[in-house]
Order: structure tokens, then sequence, then C-alpha cells
């Protein structure tokens, strides 16, 4: 097709040139060129899809309908060899080109916003009306006064140029905002001006009386249509954003340049005293009406477009400082107000409190039902909490499970967090499950007679006091104070510290007697460890912790077992100590470590003291019975006649029934179900429970954390072996041992008076 098209022209065109060209030549070529841009047009329609197919349609009908109108034409001038009367059935052939050409224009697509075409099709108008007012003033407006051959003659040949410009215009403008089939479009814009370029030739030659087939002005038709014939095969070639923005630029001046041009001409005609007719006054005011609508739509699309930037602006800042799950203030709004809340304590005294609030439990929800039922308990438990305070107060989500509180009346920081914790008890739905959660809380509070602390040092206490509720393991609100700040050495720190400490073997080992409750003699002293650096104690809940972080937790154990030995072999002289045993906590995940079995039976023999005096008290967890390794370290360990004992039982996951697999002899009831049992019943029921079982199983039984008679007297009614807790005696050190093993026989004992204290 573009061979041919190319073949056509470049022969027709020198023909035309040397002037070699009659009638028949010159009308056929044209009539093919024609057909072959009607052809091309509809082969790129049947190509395309959507909008581009019905452009390159309308103009193939387009180019279809000037072929007709040449076959008319044609005919006339080659088969009757008479002239072509004018107008003829051929101008309706002629002049159905441009209305499909206009059709093509409008429906390509260009990308174009409703808007944008809204605009484009004004300013096609706009031009259109310039033009056609100077067209009047010249030319035009004398053709139609002087009356041709007739009125219809007239309007017909007056037609051809004015909807040719008209299309021009329109095409330019279809362009200049058309992001894609730039190229295309180009070629037919080029395509159409040599067509207007033609007409106007032609209506001048016509008019003078002296066009004839053949004439040179012919070629701009026959051109026009090659070119159009092409267009659909010229894509591709995206400009770029330079000369993007340049199309662009000019494209929106372009309406005016024929605007000023026909109201200076106009302006220019009153000044020179003509008087200005009807249809030039009309046309006139239509051109400034047609301005102001365009002003007018332009000033209401920048509202509109203002409006809406305000609007994505708002929901930008919104974003920025929202948490987009929870709809709480994020991060940055929080430390926003927190910096603000100090600004207002360094100026006014205003005093302020904040709570960091951190969920437990929460990763195995997440993991156990995934994390959209994660999500939706996040969701529950900012509402809960949100509940419990005040529009004044900010509730920020930080991130993860992380909440964090600002209080800016300052007043009862600790009851409200509280309150906040008490919001998570009763269980939440997700997707028709029960889901249990709960928080540990650290507050900090600022006094209005306090140093105005900084941001971050503000946070990092809130954030130290929740470290340390979560590393006691327990749901619950700790107010920051000075004595945490140790906390804020991170496990790491406190690994390298209790590693050098347990080298230069700087800890020590409290005792706590278990009292055999029939007897009342002391049956066992469990060993505690205790760090106390640079006087300051730190809890064994937070170094034994990262005792196993940090993989100490051995070296730890060799230590507590060595010094209960020591003393062990000690008090077998004194008097009432010669059968008391040794208790020592082990870590349930040593118990797979390889040698721990010989390491504790050496320990043991190079101190004299036989296996049937050592207790080893281990947590339950699932490592007791379900690892190959740790249930054979633990048969083992009882060859050699070491007792072991099942703690904190309980609260842990083994059921009664599991016990009976375990290869233990003891379990320590943990301490929630022994504190008030001589109150609750519940208590009570599960502690008969476990006592019936042990009967049965043969296992012995002790209470942890008796701190009262009643308690120790109920426990003793129930028939429970053993007991352990302040009311015989806290941990004291190895010395105080000595008097304690004569002591307590003689019990009940006020609390721990007749012993020295050691601080926990
Ligand atoms: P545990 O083995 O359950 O030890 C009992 C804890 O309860 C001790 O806290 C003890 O001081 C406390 N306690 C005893 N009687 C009462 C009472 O009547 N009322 C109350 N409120 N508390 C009582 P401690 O010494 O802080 O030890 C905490 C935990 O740290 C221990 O719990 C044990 O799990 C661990 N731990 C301590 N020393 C060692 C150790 O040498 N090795 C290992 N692996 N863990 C240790
Ligand atoms: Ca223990
Ligand atoms: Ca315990």
């Amino acid at each position: 097709m573009a061979v041919s098209t190319v073949l056509l022209v470049i022969a027709v065109t020198c023909a035309h040139l040397t002037d070699q060209v009659g009638p028949a030549v010159d009308d056929l070529s044209q009539l093919l060129a024609a057909l072959l841009a009607s052809v091309s047009c509809a082969l790129a329609a049947m190509a395309a899809t959507g909008r581009l197919c019905w452009g390159w349609a309308a103009l193939a009908v387009a180019c279809l309908s000037w072929t007709i109108g040449q076959a008319i034409w044609s005919t006339y001038e080659l088969v009757l060899q008479s002239e072509t009367p004018f107008p003829s059935a051929a101008d309706i052939g002629f002049l159905g080109f441009p209305v499909g050409a206009m059709i093509a224009l409008a429906v390509f697509p260009s990308g174009a916003s409703q808007t944008d075409r809204r605009r484009m099709a004004m300013d096609g108008l706009m031009v259109a009306t310039a033009i056609g007012l100077v067209s009047w003033t010249t030319a035009l407006g004398a053709v139609v006064h002087a009356g041709g051959d007739s009125r219809l003659s007239t309007i017909v040949s007056v037609s051809y140029p004015l909807s040719d410009l008209a299309l021009l215009v329109l095409c330019v403008l279809v362009m200049s905002r058309s992001r894609s089939h730039r190229v295309p479009l180009g070629c037919v814009a080029a395509g159409l001006a040599l067509m207007a370029l033609s007409d106007s030739g032609f209506a001048y030659l016509t008019a003078q009386g002296t066009y004839e087939s053949g004439n040179p002005v012919a070629l701009g038709w026959i051109l026009a249509f090659s070119v159009l014939a092409l267009a659909p095969q010229a894509r591709g070639a995206t400009c770029s954003a330079v000369e993007e923005h340049a199309v662009a630029v000019a494209g929106a001046a372009l309406p005016y340049v024929p605007l000023a041009t026909a109201l200076s001409f106009i302006g220019w005609r009153y000044a020179s005293g003509l008087r200005p007719s009807t249809v030039e006054v009309s046309l006139t005011a239509f051109l400034v009406v047609l301005v102001l609508s365009r002003q007018f739509l332009t000033v209401r699309n920048n509202q509109q477009l203002a409006v809406a930037l305000a609007g994505r602006e708002a929901d930008l800042r919104y974003q920025a400082f929202h948490d987009g799950l929870t709809g709480l203030a994020n991060r940055a709004l929080y430390v926003d107000r927190v910096t603000h809340a100090l600004e207002l304590h360094r100026r006014d005294r205003r005093s302020l409190a904040i709570c960091f609030l951190d969920l437990d439990g929460f990763k195995a929800v997440n993991d156990a039902r995934g994390h959209a039922a994660g999500d939706e308990l996040l969701k529950l438990v900012a509402q809960r909490l949100w509940g419990e305070l005040s529009e004044a107060d900010t509730l920020a989500r930080l991130g993860g499970d992380e909440f964090a509180v600002l209080l800016e009346d300052g007043s009862g920081p600790v009851d409200v967090a509280r309150s906040m914790l008490d919001s998570l008890r009763s269980p939440f739905v997700i997707t028709g499950h029960e889901v249990c959660v709960l928080a540990s809380a650290g507050v900090a509070v600022v006094e209005p007679r306090d140093d105005t602390p900084t941001v971050d040092e503000l946070l990092t206490r809130a954030d130290v006091a929740m470290y340390a509720v979560k590393r006691q393991g327990k749901a619950d609100v700790l107010l920051h104070t000075a004595g945490l700040q140790l906390d804020e050495l991170d496990d790491l720190d406190l690994g390298r510290s209790l590693c050098a400490a347990l080298q230069a073997r700087q800890l020590t080992v409290v005792f706590q007697p278990i009292v055999d409750l029939a007897s009342r003699q002391v049956h066992t002293l469990e060993a505690l460890a205790r760090w106390e650096p640079e006087g300051r104690s730190i809890s064994p809940e937070v170094f034994v912790p990262v005792a196993e972080k940090c993989h100490l937790i051995g070296q730890l154990f060799q230590f507590v077992l060595e010094t209960t030995c020591e003393q062990l072999a000690r008090w077998t002289a004194l008097p009432g100590g010669s059968k008391v045993c040794g208790a020592v906590n082990l870590s349930p995940t040593q118990l797979s470590t390889p040698g721990l079995v010989e390491m504790v039976v050496t320990t043991l023999r190079r101190h004299g003291i036989p296996g049937d005096r050592l207790v080893l008290e281990i947590t339950e967890t699932e490592v007791l019975a379900d690892t190959v390794v740790s249930h054979a370290a633990c048969v083992r360990l009882r060859q050699f006649g070491i007792r072991l004992s099942v703690d904190d039982f309980g609260i842990g996951l083994s059921s009664l029934a599991r016990l009976r697999d375990l290869p233990i002899d003891e379990v320590k009831i943990d301490r929630s179900f022994v504190t008030g049992v001589d109150q609750d019943g519940g208590s009570r029921r599960f502690v008969r429970g476990v006592l019936a079982f042990a009967a049965e199983i043969g296992i012995t039984v002790v209470a942890e954390g008796v701190e009262r008679e009643t308690e120790r007297n109920v426990l003793a009614e129930l028939g429970c072996h053993r007991a352990q807790g302040y009311l015989f005696s806290r941990p004291v050190a190895a010395a105080a041992v000595d008097a304690l093993l004569q002591t307590l026989p003689a019990l009940p004992t006020p609390r721990g008076e007749a012993v020295r204290q050691v601080p926990r």
C-alpha cells in the first residue's frame, strides 16, 4: 500500500509538473489517490479497536465520499464529455469529506479528558468564527452579496475553503492536546493542509473562470490523499517531554492568534469609520461570548482542580500522620504532640504522662490465625483502648503491636494504664474464634517540678518501664523510676556484663527453704542466683532470660550447682543439716546440652554429695516431654538418684495427664494457685486434683509462695507434702541457713523475722 502510493505520487507529480497531463490522467489519478486513502483508512479501522477504530472508519468514509464526488465529476468530464454543472451531485461527495474528517478528528483517541475536549471544541469554534469574520469582511461577504449563479452555488463555493480551514484548526488543536497517535494525526493534518490549499486555489480559479482539469492545483488533492493513505502506516515515534510541552504551549496559544487577528482587524475597520454589517456585529458578539465562556470554563476548571488538590493534600496529610489500619495517630503525629506537651511543661509547668503499651501474645495470634486476623485484632484492641481515654488524650499506634498514649492532664496515668490493660481482659472474637491478648505497659510521668526532658528521653523512659514489665513476663503496668535506668542497657550489654560477672564470680547464691509440712523440717534448700552489680540488684527474672539468650545459662547453672554442693557439704555436719537437700533451677533448654549429666555427676562426686540429695527444678515446657534427647537426659539423671521437679506447675502447657509420661519425682504448684488457696474454691480444687493425681502416680507435691498461715493450714489439711514461701523464710544467704536449719522446726515463725534477710 505504502509503496504503490509513493509510486503513484511520484508519477503524477512528474506528469503535472511537466504539463503532460490531460483531464483523463488528472481525474483518474485523483480518483485513485482518494480510493487508496479510503482503503488504507478502512484497513487501519479494521486493525484497530475502540475510538481509534471509529476514527479511522470515519476518515475512510470521508475519503470514500470524496472518491464518489470525484467519480461523478469524472463521469461528467470523461464519459458525458460535458462541463460539470456547479453545484452538482459531485459537490455533495466533496463536501462529505470535511464532515467525515471532522467526526474522525473528534473521535480520535487523544488521551484528553472530557474537559479538554470541551475546551478544544470551543477553541475550534472560536478560531472558525474568527476566520469566518475576517473572510466575511474581506471576500465572502462580497461574494454572497454579489450573488453567484445562485444562492446555493455561492454557499457551496464558500463552504470549501471555510470547512477546510475549520478542519485544519481542529486538527492542530487535537494534535496539541493529544498524548498518543501524534504521528498519524500529524499526517492527517498535513493531508488536510494540502486539501485546503487546493480547495482555495480551486475556488479562486473557478471564480476567475479559469479552472481546467490538469491544473497543478489538483496536485494538492492527490498529495493530500496520498498523505492520508500513508497516515495509518505512520506509527510509533513518541515525542520527548520537552517537545510535548512545546506542542502543548503552542496549542494553548493557538486559538488566540486568529482571535487577536480578527479583533484587531475589526477594530481597525471600525476605527476607519466603516459601518459594521449585522453579520459582522453578530459574529463579533458571538466571538466575545465564546471567549468569555472559555475563560469561565478555564476558571471553573482551575477552581475544581484547586478543590481536588486541597482534598488530595488533606488526604496525604492524614495518611502521613495516621495509622492506616487503626486510624489512630502514627509515630510522627505522636512525637509531634509529645513535643508540644513538653513545650507546655517547659513554659507553664504543666504536667504530662506518657504510656507505652505492648501486646503480650499478639505474635502467637498472628502466627496461628494469620495476618488478617492479627490486623482485625489490632483494630479491636485500638477500640477498647480508646474507650478508656478521654477526647483530650492522644492514642497512637507506633507500629506492630505497640501502642502509645499521651495524657496531658497528667492525672492518675498508672490508673489509666491499668484500666486500659483491664479492658483487654475479656476475650476478642475474631472470625468466630475467641482470642486472648494482654498487654504490658510502661508509664513515664513529668511532674510540674521536674526538669523538662527531651522527647527522646521521655520516650525512652516509658520504653524502659515497659521493657522491664515484659522481661518479668507479666501483663502489668510499671511506672518509670530512676532505679530502672540500668535496664536501659540492652540485652547484649547486659549479657556482656553478666559474662564478666560470672567469670569474676561476682554472682551470689541465696537459699530458700522448702519445708516438710508434716514434720516441719527443712527438707530442701532451693538455690536462687543473685546479681547485684555496683550495689544495684538485677532480678533473676531479667538476667536469667539474658543468660539464656547469650548462651551463659550453662555457666550460671554450673556456678549455682557448685556453690550449692559446697554448702550442702558444709551443712551436712550441722545439727539438723545431715539430710538436707539442695534444689537447683535448670533451664529446660539445658536438658539437651551434651555432657550435662556428666557435669552434674562429677560436681556431686567432687563434693561427696550423693545424687539423692540434689533436686533439679525444671520449668514445665514441651521440651520436657517431647524431645528424645531431653527425655533421655532426665532418665539418666534419675539413674544417679537425682530427683527432677516440675517447677511453676499449672501455668505452663502440661495437663495433669501428661505428668504421667514424664520421668519426674515432684511438682511445684505455681504460686498463683497457692496464693489465696484458703479462700478461693477454684485454687483449692486444683491443688486437690494435683494431689490426688500425684498420689496415683507416686510423686511429691510442693506448694510455692506460701505467705500466710491460713494458706499453710489449708495445704496441710489437703495433704500437700511440702511448701515454700515467705511464711517460712525468704531466700537467705548461706550463712543464715545455718541458723535456719536449727530454728525452723520450731515453726511457725513470724514472716522471716528470725533470719537476716537478703534482698532479692
Ligand atoms: P522460681 O524457681 O519459681 O523461684 C521462686 C521465686 O519465687 C523466687 O524469686 C523467690 O524469691 C520467689 N518467692 C518464694 N517465695 C515467695 C513468696 O512467698 N511470695 C512471693 N511473692 N515470692 C516468693 P526469684 O529468686 O526472683 O527467682 C525468680 C525466678 O528466677 C525463679 O523462679 C527461677 O525461675 C529463676 N531463677 C532464679 N535463680 C535461678 C538460677 O540459678 N538458674 C535458673 N535457671 N533460674 C533461676
Ligand atoms: Ca524454682
Ligand atoms: Ca517456681
